[in-house]
């Protein structure tokens, strides 16, 4: 096959979650591009209304909650009841959770939001998808979003719980890898930088707010490439993963930081 062919998701049908905004915004319309049939999962049942209605194939929006067991087996019921298939997941959604809290005054409850949907959330994603995957026979992909901090602890105060619960995804793309490859079903993470999206209340976006903007300056001072990352950049690895052309990946998580982590 001609090496371009391999990244095509003609025929393909894919799963979301999270996709009404910012990185899953964009895996959404990166795959649909790619030629899949794209499942738009969110809480936020408008923005994914509105993402699928924007995608030019063929596309629905599902409404839920992923830190909900039910309603994460009923996405995906409802996935392959619309599009007939399940090649290939996205579990992305995620919280930042409150920043204003700082360890040790930091509550229970605080960390059991952020745990529940940025790892629980990604578990159930996974293990919703494998099931029908494996029914189905045909192999497929299953792709996490981690974080830069799913490797490093944050450089500033924090309550400590988004960055467990993303180097638990890493470990858990690990873990799940040598289950999954036997139904030649391929599990990865995309471990994004510091991308403008409206996650922590869009605090990376709001540059009249002094606070962000410091942030903002900070970041680009510290990252190689000298820019917080625009979810565009994120399109081509999401495409690559969830493609052919990753055959033989699984079990690894690929950094896209513009060089964080490098130094
Ligand atoms: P975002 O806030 O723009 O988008 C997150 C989406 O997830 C929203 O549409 C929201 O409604 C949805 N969501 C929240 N809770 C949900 C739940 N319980 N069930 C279903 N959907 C839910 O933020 P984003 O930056 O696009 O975040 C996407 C993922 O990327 C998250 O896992 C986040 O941790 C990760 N990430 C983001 C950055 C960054 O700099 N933006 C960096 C590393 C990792």
């Amino acid at each position: 096959m001609a090496v371009l062919d391999l990244f095509k998701l003609d025929g393909k049908a894919a799963l979301v979650t999270g996709a009404g905004s910012g990185i899953g915004r964009a895996y959404a319309q990166a795959l649909s591009e790619a030629g899949a049939a794209v499942a738009c999962a969110d809480i936020d049942a408008s923005s994914a209304e509105e993402v699928a209605s924007s995608l030019n194939g063929k596309a629905l929006a599902i409404e839920t909650d992923v830190s909900d067991e039910n309603q994460v087996h009923r996405m995906v019921e409802q996935t392959l009841s619309e599009l007939g298939r399940l090649d290939i997941a996205f579990a992305n959604a995620g919280i930042g959770g409150d920043i204003e809290q700082v360890f040790p005054e930091a509550t229970l409850e605080n960390w059991q939001k952020v745990i529940d949907i940025n790892l629980t959330g990604v578990w159930l994603t996974a293990r919703e998808a494998a099931r029908a995957m494996i029914e189905r026979g045909e192999g497929g992909k299953i792709i996490a979003t981690a974080s830069i901090y799913g490797f490093v602890g944050g450089f500033a105060p924090s309550p400590g719980a988004y960055n467990s619960a993303k180097g638990g995804v890493v470990n858990l793309v690990r873990d799940l890898a040598p289950t999954l490859a036997p139904h030649r079903i391929n599990i990865s993470g995309i471990a994004p930088g510091f991308f403008r999206t409206n996650i922590g209340g869009g605090l990376l976006m709001d540059l009249e707010n002094e606070i962000s903007r410091q942030f903002v300056e900070e970041i680009e001072r510290r990252t190689p490439m000298g820019k917080i990352g625009d979810v565009e950049d994120l399109k081509g690895t999401a495409v690559y993963l969830a493609s052919d052309a990753a055959n033989y990946l699984t079990g690894h998580t690929v950094v896209v930081d513009g060089g964080w982590l490098a130094w």
